[in-house]
Protein backbone atom coordinates (compact mmCIF):
# COMPACT_ATOMS: atom_id res chain seq x y z
CA UNK A 1 0.00 0.00 0.00
CA UNK A 2 1.52 3.27 -0.61
CA UNK A 3 1.85 4.71 2.71
CA UNK A 4 2.37 8.55 0.99
CA UNK A 5 0.40 11.59 1.94
CA UNK A 6 -2.16 12.49 -0.69
CA UNK A 7 -5.46 14.92 -0.28
CA UNK A 8 -8.63 12.99 -0.36
CA UNK A 9 -10.64 13.15 -3.35
CA UNK A 10 -13.46 16.01 -2.50
CA UNK A 11 -16.38 13.75 -2.73
CA UNK A 12 -14.49 11.40 0.21
CA UNK A 13 -13.65 14.67 1.94
CA UNK A 14 -17.36 15.74 1.63
CA UNK A 15 -19.03 12.34 2.99
CA UNK A 16 -16.88 12.54 5.56
CA UNK A 17 -17.96 15.39 6.67
CA UNK A 18 -21.39 14.48 5.85
CA UNK A 19 -20.95 12.07 8.73
CA UNK A 20 -21.00 14.77 11.23
CA UNK A 21 -24.54 16.47 9.81
CA UNK A 22 -26.13 14.13 7.80
CA UNK A 23 -26.99 10.90 10.23
CA UNK A 24 -30.29 10.22 9.17
CA UNK A 25 -33.09 11.55 7.20
CA UNK A 26 -34.66 13.70 10.22
CA UNK A 27 -31.05 15.62 10.01
CA UNK A 28 -31.32 16.61 6.58
CA UNK A 29 -34.99 17.57 7.41
CA UNK A 30 -33.58 20.10 10.38
CA UNK A 31 -30.62 21.76 7.72
CA UNK A 32 -33.17 22.37 5.04
CA UNK A 33 -35.54 23.70 7.21
CA UNK A 34 -32.85 26.27 8.68
CA UNK A 35 -31.79 26.90 5.69
CA UNK A 36 -35.69 28.04 4.77
CA UNK A 37 -35.82 30.12 8.08
CA UNK A 38 -32.47 31.40 7.29
CA UNK A 39 -33.95 32.42 4.44
CA UNK A 40 -36.85 34.20 5.73
CA UNK A 41 -39.31 31.78 4.82
CA UNK A 42 -43.09 32.63 5.52
CA UNK A 43 -44.31 28.81 4.95
CA UNK A 44 -42.22 25.81 5.11
CA UNK A 45 -43.80 22.19 3.23
CA UNK A 46 -41.98 19.47 4.29
CA UNK A 47 -42.81 16.23 2.66
CA UNK A 48 -41.01 12.61 2.73
CA UNK A 49 -41.15 9.20 1.30
CA UNK A 50 -40.17 5.78 3.06
CA UNK A 51 -39.49 8.23 6.60
CA UNK A 52 -37.04 10.30 4.26
CA UNK A 53 -34.65 7.79 2.98
CA UNK A 54 -36.25 7.56 -0.65
CA UNK A 55 -37.36 11.39 -0.78
CA UNK A 56 -37.28 14.64 1.35
CA UNK A 57 -38.47 17.99 0.03
CA UNK A 58 -38.09 21.09 1.56
CA UNK A 59 -40.04 24.17 0.22
CA UNK A 60 -40.19 27.17 1.03
CA UNK A 61 -41.01 30.98 0.40
CA UNK A 62 -37.89 32.48 1.51
CA UNK A 63 -35.65 34.83 -0.60
CA UNK A 64 -34.46 32.13 -2.68
CA UNK A 65 -30.93 31.69 -4.41
CA UNK A 66 -29.61 33.99 -7.48
CA UNK A 67 -28.72 31.93 -9.95
CA UNK A 68 -25.28 32.02 -10.50
CA UNK A 69 -25.05 31.12 -6.91
CA UNK A 70 -26.76 28.02 -7.59
CA UNK A 71 -23.78 26.11 -8.23
CA UNK A 72 -21.86 27.77 -5.13
CA UNK A 73 -25.02 26.61 -2.73
CA UNK A 74 -23.60 22.92 -3.23
CA UNK A 75 -19.92 23.79 -2.55
CA UNK A 76 -18.20 22.88 0.52
CA UNK A 77 -17.41 25.55 2.57
CA UNK A 78 -19.71 27.91 0.64
CA UNK A 79 -22.46 30.36 2.75
CA UNK A 80 -23.73 33.88 2.07
CA UNK A 81 -24.27 34.48 5.94
CA UNK A 82 -20.87 34.45 7.04
CA UNK A 83 -17.38 36.06 5.61
CA UNK A 84 -14.66 36.45 8.36
CA UNK A 85 -14.05 34.41 11.13
CA UNK A 86 -14.97 37.32 13.14
CA UNK A 87 -18.22 37.39 11.85
CA UNK A 88 -19.02 34.06 14.10
CA UNK A 89 -18.71 35.89 16.92
CA UNK A 90 -21.75 37.72 16.30
CA UNK A 91 -23.75 34.63 14.11
CA UNK A 92 -27.16 35.50 13.78
CA UNK A 93 -28.19 32.59 11.51
CA UNK A 94 -28.83 29.40 12.00
CA UNK A 95 -26.54 27.68 9.41
CA UNK A 96 -22.99 29.27 8.19
CA UNK A 97 -20.42 26.55 8.26
CA UNK A 98 -21.27 26.12 4.53
CA UNK A 99 -21.30 22.46 4.88
CA UNK A 100 -25.17 20.90 4.52
CA UNK A 101 -26.05 21.02 1.47
CA UNK A 102 -22.58 19.62 -0.07
CA UNK A 103 -22.48 17.00 2.48
CA UNK A 104 -25.88 15.60 1.50
CA UNK A 105 -24.85 16.59 -2.25
CA UNK A 106 -22.07 13.79 -1.25
CA UNK A 107 -24.15 11.44 -0.18
CA UNK A 108 -27.63 11.62 -1.95
CA UNK A 109 -28.91 12.95 -5.06
CA UNK A 110 -29.77 16.29 -4.70
CA UNK A 111 -32.09 18.69 -6.76
CA UNK A 112 -32.19 22.54 -5.86
CA UNK A 113 -35.19 24.46 -8.18
CA UNK A 114 -35.16 28.45 -6.76
CA UNK A 115 -36.48 31.63 -7.84
CA UNK A 116 -35.22 34.88 -6.08
CA UNK A 117 -38.42 37.35 -5.61
CA UNK A 118 -37.30 39.79 -8.15
CA UNK A 119 -36.32 37.06 -10.73
CA UNK A 120 -38.69 35.96 -13.58
CA UNK A 121 -38.29 32.39 -13.96
CA UNK A 122 -36.43 29.98 -11.47
CA UNK A 123 -32.91 27.60 -12.16
CA UNK A 124 -33.07 24.36 -11.47
CA UNK A 125 -29.57 22.40 -10.42
CA UNK A 126 -29.43 18.23 -10.20
CA UNK A 127 -26.29 16.87 -8.44
CA UNK A 128 -25.65 13.34 -7.79
CA UNK A 129 -22.83 11.97 -5.90
CA UNK A 130 -21.12 14.68 -5.86
CA UNK A 131 -21.37 15.77 -10.05
CA UNK A 132 -23.32 17.37 -11.60
CA UNK A 133 -26.09 16.28 -13.89
CA UNK A 134 -28.13 18.87 -15.04
CA UNK A 135 -28.37 22.30 -14.48
CA UNK A 136 -30.93 24.96 -16.74
CA UNK A 137 -34.55 27.36 -16.37
CA UNK A 138 -37.21 25.64 -14.69
CA UNK A 139 -40.62 27.02 -13.38
CA UNK A 140 -40.89 27.75 -9.62
CA UNK A 141 -42.64 30.54 -7.67
CA UNK A 142 -40.46 32.70 -5.83
CA UNK A 143 -38.40 30.83 -2.87
CA UNK A 144 -36.65 27.61 -3.27
CA UNK A 145 -37.65 23.69 -2.91
CA UNK A 146 -34.40 21.62 -2.18
CA UNK A 147 -35.58 17.43 -2.83
CA UNK A 148 -32.97 15.25 -1.47
CA UNK A 149 -32.95 11.29 -3.07
CA UNK A 150 -31.90 7.79 -2.11
CA UNK A 151 -30.36 8.89 1.61
CA UNK A 152 -26.61 7.14 1.21
CA UNK A 153 -26.95 5.53 -2.68
CA UNK A 154 -23.38 5.34 -2.39
CA UNK A 155 -22.99 4.77 1.29
CA UNK A 156 -24.40 1.33 1.53
CA UNK A 157 -22.73 0.73 5.26
CA UNK A 158 -24.21 4.10 6.30
CA UNK A 159 -27.41 3.39 4.97
CA UNK A 160 -27.31 -0.01 6.91
CA UNK A 161 -27.77 2.10 10.20
CA UNK A 162 -30.93 3.91 9.23
CA UNK A 163 -34.40 2.10 10.76
CA UNK A 164 -37.73 1.33 10.37
CA UNK A 165 -39.53 3.88 7.57
CA UNK A 166 -41.85 4.47 11.15
CA UNK A 167 -38.96 5.13 13.14
CA UNK A 168 -37.14 7.65 10.56
CA UNK A 169 -40.55 9.24 10.02
CA UNK A 170 -41.07 9.78 13.90
CA UNK A 171 -37.55 11.43 14.14
CA UNK A 172 -38.32 13.90 11.29
CA UNK A 173 -41.83 14.39 13.08
CA UNK A 174 -39.96 15.61 16.30
CA UNK A 175 -37.48 17.70 14.10
CA UNK A 176 -39.79 19.34 12.98
CA UNK A 177 -42.16 19.70 15.97
CA UNK A 178 -38.61 20.93 17.63
CA UNK A 179 -38.43 23.84 15.06
CA UNK A 180 -41.82 24.93 14.91
CA UNK A 181 -41.98 25.51 18.68
CA UNK A 182 -38.92 28.06 18.10
CA UNK A 183 -41.09 30.10 14.88
CA UNK A 184 -44.25 30.53 15.77
CA UNK A 185 -44.34 33.62 12.85
CA UNK A 186 -43.93 30.66 10.24
CA UNK A 187 -46.64 28.01 8.91
CA UNK A 188 -45.18 24.64 8.87
CA UNK A 189 -46.76 21.43 6.92
CA UNK A 190 -45.32 18.18 7.48
CA UNK A 191 -46.56 15.09 4.89
CA UNK A 192 -45.40 11.84 5.38
CA UNK A 193 -45.99 9.10 3.07
CA UNK A 194 -48.62 11.17 1.42
CA UNK A 195 -50.52 11.77 4.69
CA UNK A 196 -50.50 15.50 6.04
CA UNK A 197 -49.67 14.08 9.72
CA UNK A 198 -48.85 18.33 10.91
CA UNK A 199 -50.40 21.11 10.00
CA UNK A 200 -48.97 24.27 11.92
CA UNK A 201 -50.51 27.60 11.06
CA UNK A 202 -48.21 30.96 11.41
CA UNK A 203 -49.06 33.09 14.75
CA UNK A 204 -50.83 31.02 16.97
CA UNK A 205 -48.80 30.30 19.86
CA UNK A 206 -51.31 28.96 21.97
CA UNK A 207 -52.57 26.58 19.28
CA UNK A 208 -49.25 25.17 18.19
CA UNK A 209 -47.87 24.58 22.10
CA UNK A 210 -51.01 22.49 22.03
CA UNK A 211 -50.76 20.97 18.75
CA UNK A 212 -46.62 20.06 19.78
CA UNK A 213 -47.14 19.51 23.36
CA UNK A 214 -50.61 18.42 24.83
CA UNK A 215 -53.59 20.65 25.32
CA UNK A 216 -52.75 19.91 28.60
CA UNK A 217 -49.88 21.59 28.61
CA UNK A 218 -51.53 25.25 27.83
CA UNK A 219 -53.96 24.88 30.15
CA UNK A 220 -51.73 23.26 33.33
CA UNK A 221 -48.53 25.68 32.66
CA UNK A 222 -47.08 28.98 33.09
CA UNK A 223 -45.56 32.08 30.66
CA UNK A 224 -42.53 33.45 32.03
CA UNK A 225 -41.16 36.45 31.07
CA UNK A 226 -38.04 38.39 32.51
CA UNK A 227 -35.66 40.71 31.41
CA UNK A 228 -32.21 41.84 33.02
CA UNK A 229 -30.00 43.99 30.93
CA UNK A 230 -29.28 42.09 27.58
CA UNK A 231 -30.94 38.86 28.90
CA UNK A 232 -34.97 37.70 28.43
CA UNK A 233 -35.79 34.98 28.94
CA UNK A 234 -39.48 34.25 28.22
CA UNK A 235 -41.65 31.28 27.19
CA UNK A 236 -44.29 28.65 29.25
CA UNK A 237 -43.10 25.91 32.20
CA UNK A 238 -45.46 23.19 32.95
CA UNK A 239 -46.52 23.11 36.51
CA UNK A 240 -45.58 20.64 38.72
CA UNK A 241 -48.46 18.74 38.33
CA UNK A 242 -48.00 18.46 35.19
CA UNK A 243 -45.03 16.34 34.85
CA UNK A 244 -43.49 13.73 33.01
CA UNK A 245 -42.06 10.26 33.69
CA UNK A 246 -39.48 11.14 31.01
CA UNK A 247 -37.57 14.27 29.86
CA UNK A 248 -39.11 14.21 26.96
CA UNK A 249 -40.87 17.45 26.37
CA UNK A 250 -38.52 20.09 27.57
CA UNK A 251 -37.57 22.47 24.58
CA UNK A 252 -35.16 25.08 25.17
CA UNK A 253 -33.67 28.01 22.51
CA UNK A 254 -30.96 30.20 22.83
CA UNK A 255 -31.52 32.94 20.35
CA UNK A 256 -33.57 30.69 18.26
CA UNK A 257 -31.47 28.02 18.09
CA UNK A 258 -32.83 24.49 19.65
CA UNK A 259 -30.46 23.79 22.45
CA UNK A 260 -29.66 21.07 24.74
CA UNK A 261 -27.09 22.35 27.20
CA UNK A 262 -25.92 20.84 30.24
CA UNK A 263 -25.80 24.22 32.19
CA UNK A 264 -29.53 25.05 31.15
CA UNK A 265 -30.62 21.64 32.64
CA UNK A 266 -29.14 22.36 35.51
CA UNK A 267 -30.39 25.52 36.39
CA UNK A 268 -34.29 24.44 35.50
CA UNK A 269 -33.30 21.10 37.66
CA UNK A 270 -32.41 23.28 39.99
CA UNK A 271 -35.54 25.23 39.62
CA UNK A 272 -38.00 22.33 40.07
CA UNK A 273 -36.35 20.80 42.76
CA UNK A 274 -38.18 21.77 45.52
CA UNK A 275 -41.77 21.35 43.79
CA UNK A 276 -40.90 17.96 42.05
CA UNK A 277 -40.98 14.85 43.18
CA UNK A 278 -38.29 12.59 42.24
CA UNK A 279 -37.93 10.91 39.14
CA UNK A 280 -40.24 13.48 37.54
CA UNK A 281 -39.46 15.82 34.43
CA UNK A 282 -41.02 19.18 34.06
CA UNK A 283 -42.38 19.81 30.56
CA UNK A 284 -41.43 23.41 29.42
CA UNK A 285 -40.68 25.31 25.99
CA UNK A 286 -38.08 28.05 26.91
CA UNK A 287 -36.53 31.16 25.08
CA UNK A 288 -33.58 32.89 25.93
CA UNK A 289 -32.59 35.83 23.89
CA UNK A 290 -28.86 37.58 24.43
CA UNK A 291 -26.74 39.11 22.20
CA UNK A 292 -25.29 37.02 19.61
CA UNK A 293 -21.50 37.96 20.99
CA UNK A 294 -22.88 36.24 24.59
CA UNK A 295 -22.78 32.92 23.16
CA UNK A 296 -20.77 30.80 20.67
CA UNK A 297 -22.97 28.66 18.69
CA UNK A 298 -19.62 26.79 16.85
CA UNK A 299 -18.91 24.07 19.63
CA UNK A 300 -20.28 21.38 17.42
CA UNK A 301 -21.10 20.53 13.63
CA UNK A 302 -24.99 20.04 14.51
CA UNK A 303 -25.05 22.88 16.97
CA UNK A 304 -26.73 21.53 19.54
CA UNK A 305 -24.47 22.38 21.83
CA UNK A 306 -23.32 25.90 22.89
CA UNK A 307 -20.90 27.89 25.03
CA UNK A 308 -21.39 31.11 27.19
CA UNK A 309 -19.58 33.31 27.49
CA UNK A 310 -20.94 34.53 31.11
CA UNK A 311 -22.10 30.77 32.08
CA UNK A 312 -23.06 32.36 35.77
CA UNK A 313 -24.84 34.89 34.90
CA UNK A 314 -27.32 32.64 32.10
CA UNK A 315 -27.63 30.27 34.91
CA UNK A 316 -28.62 32.07 37.77
CA UNK A 317 -30.77 34.30 35.40
CA UNK A 318 -32.44 31.10 34.35
CA UNK A 319 -32.44 29.76 37.94
CA UNK A 320 -33.86 32.85 39.55
CA UNK A 321 -36.80 33.50 37.55
CA UNK A 322 -37.78 30.10 37.17
CA UNK A 323 -37.39 29.29 40.90
CA UNK A 324 -39.44 32.95 41.19
CA UNK A 325 -42.28 31.64 38.65
CA UNK A 326 -42.77 28.55 40.53
CA UNK A 327 -42.97 30.07 43.95
CA UNK A 328 -45.69 31.96 42.75
CA UNK A 329 -47.60 29.36 41.72
CA UNK A 330 -47.01 27.13 44.87
CA UNK A 331 -46.07 29.34 47.41
CA UNK A 332 -46.32 26.40 50.27
CA UNK A 333 -44.44 24.53 48.18
CA UNK A 334 -42.82 21.04 49.46
CA UNK A 335 -39.51 21.47 51.72
CA UNK A 336 -36.80 19.56 50.51
CA UNK A 337 -36.74 15.73 52.02
CA UNK A 338 -35.07 15.35 55.59
CA UNK A 339 -31.76 14.48 55.68
CA UNK A 340 -30.65 12.19 57.99
CA UNK A 341 -28.83 13.97 60.45
CA UNK A 342 -26.93 12.23 63.75
CA UNK A 343 -29.89 11.59 66.05
CA UNK A 344 -32.20 11.14 63.56
CA UNK A 345 -32.43 7.26 63.19
CA UNK A 346 -33.44 6.33 59.17
CA UNK A 347 -35.49 3.31 58.94
CA UNK A 348 -33.27 2.49 55.58
CA UNK A 349 -34.93 -1.21 54.20
CA UNK A 350 -36.66 -2.99 57.23
CA UNK A 351 -37.15 -6.63 55.68
CA UNK A 352 -40.53 -7.30 57.21
CA UNK A 353 -40.06 -10.73 57.61
CA UNK A 354 -37.28 -10.50 60.22
CA UNK A 355 -38.31 -6.87 61.48
CA UNK A 356 -40.72 -6.15 63.76
CA UNK A 357 -42.43 -3.69 60.66
CA UNK A 358 -43.95 -7.23 59.57
CA UNK A 359 -46.06 -6.89 62.42
CA UNK A 360 -50.05 -6.10 61.49
CA UNK A 361 -52.99 -5.89 63.16
CA UNK A 362 -56.47 -6.29 61.64
CA UNK A 363 -57.97 -4.34 64.43
CA UNK A 364 -56.38 -0.91 63.65
CA UNK A 365 -56.11 -1.23 60.30
CA UNK A 366 -58.95 0.27 58.93
CA UNK A 367 -60.80 -0.41 55.94
CA UNK A 368 -60.48 -4.13 54.40
CA UNK A 369 -58.23 -3.16 51.37
CA UNK A 370 -56.04 -0.73 53.40
CA UNK A 371 -55.09 2.80 52.04
CA UNK A 372 -54.60 2.63 48.75
CA UNK A 373 -57.56 1.22 48.01
CA UNK A 374 -59.40 3.82 50.49
CA UNK A 375 -57.90 6.77 48.43
CA UNK A 376 -59.14 5.38 45.08
CA UNK A 377 -62.52 4.71 46.78
CA UNK A 378 -62.75 8.41 48.12
CA UNK A 379 -61.13 9.99 44.63
CA UNK A 380 -64.23 8.04 42.75
CA UNK A 381 -66.87 9.52 45.40
CA UNK A 382 -67.32 6.36 47.28
CA UNK A 383 -67.93 5.88 50.49
CA UNK A 384 -64.75 4.73 52.60
CA UNK A 385 -66.36 1.41 53.51
CA UNK A 386 -65.79 0.25 57.39
CA UNK A 387 -64.33 4.02 58.08
CA UNK A 388 -67.54 5.69 59.37
CA UNK A 389 -67.88 4.00 62.89
CA UNK A 390 -63.66 5.11 62.98
CA UNK A 391 -63.64 8.27 61.50
CA UNK A 392 -60.92 9.79 63.66
CA UNK A 393 -58.97 6.62 63.76
CA UNK A 394 -58.82 5.04 67.09
CA UNK A 395 -57.24 6.72 70.19
CA UNK A 396 -53.37 7.04 70.76
CA UNK A 397 -51.72 5.40 73.43
CA UNK A 398 -50.02 6.65 76.15
CA UNK A 399 -46.11 6.75 75.35
CA UNK A 400 -44.28 3.72 75.29
CA UNK A 401 -47.05 1.54 75.77
CA UNK A 402 -46.39 -1.82 74.23
CA UNK A 403 -49.54 -2.39 72.36
CA UNK A 404 -48.54 0.10 69.39
CA UNK A 405 -47.57 -0.87 66.26
CA UNK A 406 -44.34 -0.37 64.91
CA UNK A 407 -44.82 3.00 62.99
CA UNK A 408 -47.55 4.14 65.61
CA UNK A 409 -50.67 5.96 65.33
CA UNK A 410 -50.57 9.15 63.57
CA UNK A 411 -50.72 12.12 65.64
CA UNK A 412 -51.43 14.81 62.44
CA UNK A 413 -50.30 15.92 59.16
CA UNK A 414 -46.99 18.39 58.36
CA UNK A 415 -47.68 20.97 56.04
CA UNK A 416 -49.50 18.27 53.96
CA UNK A 417 -46.11 16.37 53.52
CA UNK A 418 -45.43 14.22 56.15
CA UNK A 419 -47.58 12.42 58.88
CA UNK A 420 -46.60 12.66 62.32
CA UNK A 421 -46.89 9.72 63.94
CA UNK A 422 -46.15 8.29 67.64
CA UNK A 423 -44.61 4.64 68.28
CA UNK A 424 -43.22 3.20 71.47
CA UNK A 425 -39.96 4.61 70.97
CA UNK A 426 -41.12 8.25 70.34
CA UNK A 427 -42.29 10.67 66.89
CA UNK A 428 -42.03 8.95 63.56
CA UNK A 429 -42.38 11.26 60.42
CA UNK A 430 -43.36 9.80 57.46
CA UNK A 431 -43.00 11.14 54.15
CA UNK A 432 -46.36 10.72 52.70
CA UNK A 433 -46.32 10.50 49.21
CA UNK A 434 -43.01 8.66 49.30
CA UNK A 435 -44.63 5.91 51.48
CA UNK A 436 -47.95 5.33 49.42
CA UNK A 437 -45.64 4.90 45.85
CA UNK A 438 -43.73 1.98 47.65
CA UNK A 439 -47.03 0.69 49.28
CA UNK A 440 -48.77 0.83 45.78
CA UNK A 441 -45.32 -0.35 43.81
CA UNK A 442 -45.66 -3.16 45.74
CA UNK A 443 -49.30 -4.06 45.90
CA UNK A 444 -48.96 -3.76 41.92
CA UNK A 445 -46.26 -6.06 41.56
CA UNK A 446 -47.60 -8.73 43.99
CA UNK A 447 -51.32 -8.30 41.70
CA UNK A 448 -48.86 -8.95 38.57
CA UNK A 449 -46.69 -11.86 40.33
CA UNK A 450 -49.83 -13.36 40.47
CA UNK A 451 -51.47 -13.27 36.88
CA UNK A 452 -52.00 -9.57 35.35
CA UNK A 453 -52.65 -7.18 37.21
CA UNK A 454 -57.05 -6.57 37.93
CA UNK A 455 -58.13 -3.97 35.73
CA UNK A 456 -61.34 -1.48 36.23
CA UNK A 457 -63.26 -0.67 33.16
CA UNK A 458 -63.68 2.89 32.59
CA UNK A 459 -67.30 3.98 32.53
CA UNK A 460 -66.60 6.71 29.90
CA UNK A 461 -63.55 5.45 27.81
CA UNK A 462 -60.84 8.73 27.78
CA UNK A 463 -59.99 9.90 24.38
CA UNK A 464 -56.30 11.68 24.33
CA UNK A 465 -54.65 13.64 22.21
CA UNK A 466 -51.17 12.48 22.32
CA UNK A 467 -48.00 12.87 19.69
CA UNK A 468 -48.04 10.74 16.67
CA UNK A 469 -45.50 8.42 18.24
CA UNK A 470 -46.99 8.11 21.60
CA UNK A 471 -49.86 7.04 19.27
CA UNK A 472 -47.85 4.88 16.98
CA UNK A 473 -46.48 3.15 20.72
CA UNK A 474 -49.83 2.37 21.86
CA UNK A 475 -50.56 0.26 19.00
CA UNK A 476 -47.62 -1.11 19.35
CA UNK A 477 -47.34 -2.06 23.40
CA UNK A 478 -50.95 -2.84 23.31
CA UNK A 479 -50.38 -6.46 24.48
CA UNK A 480 -47.56 -5.45 26.76
CA UNK A 481 -50.08 -2.81 28.58
CA UNK A 482 -52.88 -5.06 29.02
CA UNK A 483 -50.60 -7.20 31.23
CA UNK A 484 -49.81 -4.83 33.73
CA UNK A 485 -53.46 -3.60 33.75
CA UNK A 486 -53.56 -0.90 30.89
CA UNK A 487 -55.73 -0.98 27.98
CA UNK A 488 -56.02 1.11 25.40
CA UNK A 489 -55.93 1.76 21.48
CA UNK A 490 -55.16 4.12 18.91
CA UNK A 491 -58.54 5.98 17.72
CA UNK A 492 -56.62 8.62 15.23
CA UNK A 493 -53.48 9.74 13.95
CA UNK A 494 -52.69 11.18 16.92
CA UNK A 495 -54.99 10.06 19.84
CA UNK A 496 -55.15 6.96 21.53
CA UNK A 497 -58.71 6.03 23.92
CA UNK A 498 -57.64 4.20 27.43
CA UNK A 499 -60.63 1.91 28.34
CA UNK A 500 -59.48 -0.01 31.13
CA UNK A 501 -57.08 1.00 34.10
CA UNK A 502 -55.41 -0.83 37.22
CA UNK A 503 -58.08 -1.14 39.61
CA UNK A 504 -55.54 0.21 41.96
CA UNK A 505 -55.17 3.11 40.55
CA UNK A 506 -58.64 4.22 39.09
CA UNK A 507 -59.08 6.92 41.28
CA UNK A 508 -56.25 8.75 40.07
CA UNK A 509 -56.06 11.24 36.75
CA UNK A 510 -56.28 8.43 34.33
CA UNK A 511 -54.91 10.50 31.34
CA UNK A 512 -51.55 11.84 32.87
CA UNK A 513 -51.11 8.17 33.81
CA UNK A 514 -51.38 6.97 30.13
CA UNK A 515 -49.44 9.68 28.86
CA UNK A 516 -46.34 8.82 31.14
CA UNK A 517 -46.78 4.94 30.62
CA UNK A 518 -46.63 5.74 26.59
CA UNK A 519 -43.58 7.87 27.27
CA UNK A 520 -41.90 5.31 29.20
CA UNK A 521 -42.82 2.81 26.53
CA UNK A 522 -41.23 5.38 23.86
CA UNK A 523 -38.21 5.31 25.98
CA UNK A 524 -37.90 1.59 26.35
CA UNK A 525 -38.76 0.68 22.83
CA UNK A 526 -39.13 -2.98 21.50
CA UNK A 527 -42.33 -4.67 23.30
CA UNK A 528 -39.21 -7.35 23.77
CA UNK A 529 -37.99 -4.81 26.04
CA UNK A 530 -41.44 -4.05 27.61
CA UNK A 531 -42.20 -7.34 28.55
CA UNK A 532 -38.90 -7.47 30.54
CA UNK A 533 -39.72 -3.74 32.32
CA UNK A 534 -42.66 -4.49 33.73
CA UNK A 535 -41.46 -3.20 36.95
CA UNK A 536 -40.78 0.23 35.42
CA UNK A 537 -43.98 0.73 34.16
CA UNK A 538 -45.57 -0.01 37.30
CA UNK A 539 -43.25 2.29 39.00
CA UNK A 540 -44.35 4.96 37.03
CA UNK A 541 -48.20 4.02 37.75
CA UNK A 542 -47.58 3.83 41.11
CA UNK A 543 -46.52 6.96 41.60
CA UNK A 544 -49.68 8.48 39.84
CA UNK A 545 -51.66 6.66 42.07
CA UNK A 546 -49.72 7.69 45.02
CA UNK A 547 -51.14 10.73 47.36
CA UNK A 548 -49.83 14.30 46.13
CA UNK A 549 -48.25 16.54 49.03
CA UNK A 550 -50.92 18.77 49.87
CA UNK A 551 -53.55 16.79 50.38
CA UNK A 552 -55.39 16.59 53.66
CA UNK A 553 -55.65 13.23 55.39
CA UNK A 554 -58.04 12.68 58.43
CA UNK A 555 -56.26 10.81 61.22
CA UNK A 556 -57.73 7.43 59.74
CA UNK A 557 -57.16 7.32 56.67
CA UNK A 558 -52.95 8.43 58.15
CA UNK A 559 -53.00 5.24 59.93
CA UNK A 560 -54.54 3.17 57.22
CA UNK A 561 -51.09 4.32 55.38
CA UNK A 562 -49.08 3.22 58.48
CA UNK A 563 -50.43 -0.56 58.70
CA UNK A 564 -50.25 -0.84 55.16
CA UNK A 565 -46.24 0.01 55.11
CA UNK A 566 -45.88 -1.84 57.91
CA UNK A 567 -47.27 -4.61 55.80
CA UNK A 568 -45.28 -3.83 52.55
CA UNK A 569 -41.75 -4.95 51.84
CA UNK A 570 -39.19 -2.30 51.43
CA UNK A 571 -41.31 0.29 53.03
CA UNK A 572 -38.75 1.39 54.52
CA UNK A 573 -37.69 3.60 51.13
CA UNK A 574 -39.70 4.76 48.20
CA UNK A 575 -38.94 3.52 44.60
CA UNK A 576 -36.32 6.14 44.11
CA UNK A 577 -34.65 5.00 47.30
CA UNK A 578 -35.32 7.99 49.65
CA UNK A 579 -35.78 6.99 53.10
CA UNK A 580 -40.08 7.17 53.46
CA UNK A 581 -39.85 7.83 57.39
CA UNK A 582 -37.88 8.23 59.81
CA UNK A 583 -37.87 7.74 64.13
CA UNK A 584 -36.50 10.54 66.45
CA UNK A 585 -36.58 8.43 69.77
CA UNK A 586 -37.73 10.09 73.06
CA UNK A 587 -33.83 9.71 73.77
CA UNK A 588 -33.12 11.51 71.33
CA UNK A 589 -35.39 14.15 71.29
CA UNK A 590 -34.80 14.41 75.32
CA UNK A 591 -30.66 14.91 74.24
CA UNK A 592 -31.92 17.87 72.01
CA UNK A 593 -34.10 19.59 74.93
CA UNK A 594 -31.13 18.61 76.94
CA UNK A 595 -33.27 17.01 79.40
CA UNK A 596 -32.06 15.02 82.12
CA UNK A 597 -28.58 16.39 81.59
P1 LIG B 1 -25.02 27.33 5.45
O1 LIG B 1 -26.46 27.26 5.79
O2 LIG B 1 -24.16 26.96 6.59
O3 LIG B 1 -24.64 28.64 4.84
P2 LIG B 1 -25.66 25.33 3.51
O4 LIG B 1 -24.82 24.33 2.80
O5 LIG B 1 -26.76 24.83 4.33
O6 LIG B 1 -24.70 26.23 4.36
O7 LIG B 1 -26.24 26.34 2.42
C1 LIG B 1 -25.35 27.01 1.57
C2 LIG B 1 -25.94 28.32 1.07
O8 LIG B 1 -27.03 28.06 0.20
C3 LIG B 1 -26.52 29.19 2.16
O9 LIG B 1 -25.52 30.01 2.75
C4 LIG B 1 -27.56 30.01 1.40
O10 LIG B 1 -26.99 31.13 0.81
C5 LIG B 1 -28.02 29.08 0.31
N1 LIG B 1 -29.29 28.41 0.63
C6 LIG B 1 -29.45 27.14 1.04
N2 LIG B 1 -30.77 26.86 1.22
C7 LIG B 1 -31.45 27.96 0.91
C8 LIG B 1 -32.84 28.31 0.90
N3 LIG B 1 -33.80 27.43 1.25
N4 LIG B 1 -33.19 29.57 0.51
C9 LIG B 1 -32.24 30.45 0.17
N5 LIG B 1 -30.92 30.19 0.17
C10 LIG B 1 -30.51 28.97 0.52
MG1 LIG C 1 -27.44 25.50 6.28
Amino acid sequence: MDRRIHELRSLVANQIAAGEVVERPASLVKELLENSLDAGARNIRVTTEQGGVKRVVVRDNGSGIHPDDLRLALAPHATSKITSADDLLGVASLGFRGEALASMASVARVRITSRPADADAGQAIEVEGGLERSFGPAAHPPGTTVEVTDLFFNTPARRKFLKTERTEQSHVDQVLRRIALGHFDVGFELLQSGRATLALPAGRPEERLARVLSPEFVARSVAVDEVRGELRLHGWVGLPTHSRSQADQQYFFVNGRVVRDKLVAHAIRQAFRDVLFHGRHPVFALYLQLPPGGVDVNVHPTKHEVRFRDARAVHDFIFGNLNRALRLVRPDSAPPPVAAEPGVRAAADPTPRQNPLAWADARVSGAPGGFVELVARQDRGEPPAGWVRDRHGPASPAPGSADLPPLGFALGQLHGVYILAQNADGLVVVDMHAAHERVTYERLKAQLAEASVPRQRLLVPLVLDVAEADADVAEEAAEALAVVGLVLDRSGLSSVTVREVPALLSGGDVGELARDVLADCRELGTSDRLAERQERLLATMACHGSVRANRALTLAEMNALLRDMERTDNAGQCNHGRPTYLVRSMADLDALFLRGQ
